[in-house]
């Protein structure tokens, strides 16, 4: 279970460590149109499901050296799970500003564009899935 709690302490963030499992809402979340908030809340969730805390801390012992690398690629994995929720457009529409991101983050062109291609590759599995079904 992934317990949600508000903060003014926090931007909106993910955090776990094994059996401790937490989303922070922070300030910023009151600023995101409510159609989007679902979109963050399910990328967060892919944080937390992905056991991205975990792996940098592991990351961070072991060979830090590849830890902007793998900051970077829990981004693109936690927005992949929101987009496979059925986000994709709503996420999209979060990142349609121009952020260029910074060290431990893609920018948003970046994202937007991972999301665009899993977004992709989910409509080629749903239409093989339907012409499976149609054959059998
Ligand atoms: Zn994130």
């Amino acid at each position: 279970m992934i317990k949600v709690v508000t903060t003014k302490e926090h931007p909106t963030c993910a955090a776990s460590f094994f059996w401790w499992r937490r989303i922070f809402i922070g300030t910023d979340y009151a600023n995101i149109p409510p159609s989007q908030r679902v979109a963050v809340v399910s990328h967060e969730v892919g944080h937390v499901v992905g056991r991205h805390t975990e792996l940098k801390l592991l990351c961070l012992l072991l060979c830090p050296l590849a830890y902007i690398f793998l900051c970077w690629w829990c981004e693109i994995q936690a927005d992949r799970h929101s987009v496979r929720c059925g986000n994709g457009r709503r996420l999209l529409e979060f990142l349609k500003d121009e952020a260029s991101g910074g060290l431990l983050h893609p920018s948003h062109a970046t994202r937007r564009r991972y999301i665009k291609k899993e977004e992709k590759q989910l409509r080629k599995v749903h239409v093989k899935n339907q012409h499976s079904k149609g054959t059998a």
